[in-house]
């Protein structure tokens, strides 16, 4: 028996754990041969392809040089090449880079520095404002700004109050700005949301338009804008950045997942210089004060300048806008089906619901359903009844049909009733 506790799995079910001993591609591979289509990119960060080369390389190059240093007032090259470079690809305004190890510390991260911003210009401003359904991770404070429910219940007495904008739905979208208008007249801090998709929420989809108009809204009022690209970074969303789909420059991003292509832990925040010249000063209470141990790590900065280099040297933008077009083919096929609801698609991501009778049997869907697609060969994780596909940008045509095939034949499956 394993002494492991695994995240977000119910040891008490009881269903096995297939063991990974290799990776290529969008494959991955037990010790006997078996392999499975990692239709998730392994929870949203694998870009391009597990093991890519390139970025493997360049991460065994630098444990031949340096594997760890100390990052409070020292430096390495690795970060100081990602940093430039990271400065080099977003909107000018964002001039600062803050380096931490997961999307959850990068949101803490942007939280503080709103906050801390806030509090050495002198001003009471503390509130956060967030979006109905969102996911920002699973610390206290990035727990705090999503959306509360069963997977947060029982630390709710430690979760801080927040507002909260509703999200916009199709046609009611007025309602989320003027919620947001409103919110913004307090005078809160900040406003963090995800851009364009809100992904652990349902992969819920909003238009351009309303992420422009809520950035628009809060520059208005001067409430930072907060943008959480940690999922629709690298890509994922068609254009580099959600954000950018928009016009949209933020006062703050968060950025990990695809930051090394997936391979390796590393995250980072960004910010415009004023949040960085609050901080400025002699006096050393205005130090901004945080840090993990392996802030930088030098081998995951490693990876992540390569991952740049291969969004520089290689036709990332093309495989993207392929998969793209692939995605939206094969949802477009299975949404013919009459259990298929609320088909939607963003860049490399498809999703849909499935109408089910009722909640007793929607509530032990998604577990019967992961089963079936494991035991098919393909790695997929439903969120509740809303299925998604959200692949490795070097998916091959055939792995991605039989992604497609496998759910099409799992809808099928469940209306024989046959799904066990
Ligand atoms: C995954 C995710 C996070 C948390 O990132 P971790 O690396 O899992 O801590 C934060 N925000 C968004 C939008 C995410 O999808």
């Amino acid at each position: 028996m394993s002494a492991i506790w695994h995240p977000f799995t119910q040891h008490g079910l009881g269903e096995p754990t297939p063991k990974i001993e290799r990776g290529d591609g969008a494959r991955l591979y037990a010790a006997d041969g078996q392999s499975w289509i990692d239709g998730i990119s392994s929870w949203w960060v694998t870009t391009h392809g597990h093991n890519n080369p390139r970025i493997m390389a360049a991460m065994r190059a630098q444990t031949e040089r340096l594997d760890q240093v100390i990052f409070a007032g020292w430096t390495h090259e690795p970060a100081e090449d990602l940093a430039a470079e990271l400065i080099r690809i977003t909107p000018a305004p964002l001039s600062r880079v803050f380096f931490s190890d997961s999307g959850s510390t990068s949101v803490e991260v942007a939280l503080k520095m709103a906050l801390g911003y806030w509090h050495h210009l002198g001003e009471d401003r503390a509130q956060i404002l967030v979006m109905e359904h969102s996911y920002h991770g699973d610390t206290i404070g990035a727990m705090s700004v999503g959306e509360r429910g069963v997977f947060n219940r029982p630390y709710d007495p430690l979760l801080f109050d927040v507002g909260t904008i509703p999200f916009p739905h199709a046609g009611m979208e007025q309602m989320t700005l003027d919620a947001l208008e409103a919110a913004c007249a307090q005078k809160p801090a900040a406003f963090i949301v995800e851009p364009l998709i809100l992904g652990a929420g349902g992969m819920l989809i909003y238009p351009a338009w309303v992420l422009f108009e809520m950035r628009a809204i809060c520059a208005a009022h001067g409430v930072l804008f907060i943008a959480d690209e940690v999922m629709t970074g690298w890509g994922r969303t068609g254009t580099r950045f959600a954000c950018d789909q928009a016009g949209v420059i933020p006062d703050i991003m968060c950025l990990s997942k695809g930051l090394t292509g997936g391979a390796i832990p590393l995250a980072v925040t960004l910010c415009i210089e004023p949040i960085f010249a609050a901080h400025h000063s002699t006096d050393r209470s205005r130090t901004f004060y945080h840090s993990s141990s392996y802030t930088a790590n030098p081998i995951a900065c490693a990876a992540a300048v390569e991952n740049l280099a291969i969004w520089r040297d290689e036709p990332v933008m093309e495989r993207i806008q392929a998969l793209s077009d692939a995605q939206a083919a094969h949802l477009a096929m299975t949404s013919h089906h009459v259990m298929v609801e609320n088909p939607r698609h963003l860049g490399t991501i498809a999703a849909f619901d499935l109408a089910a009778p009722d909640t007793g049997y929607l509530s032990n869907l998604a577990p019967r359903l992961i089963a079936y697609f494991r035991e098919n060969g393909v790695l997929l994780r439903p969120l509740g009844n809303s299925i998604y596909v959200m692949p490795p940008y070097s998916i091959s045509a055939d792995d991605l049909a039989h992604i497609w095939s496998t759910i099409a034949a799992a809808i099928h499956a469940l209306e024989q009733d046959k799904l066990h």
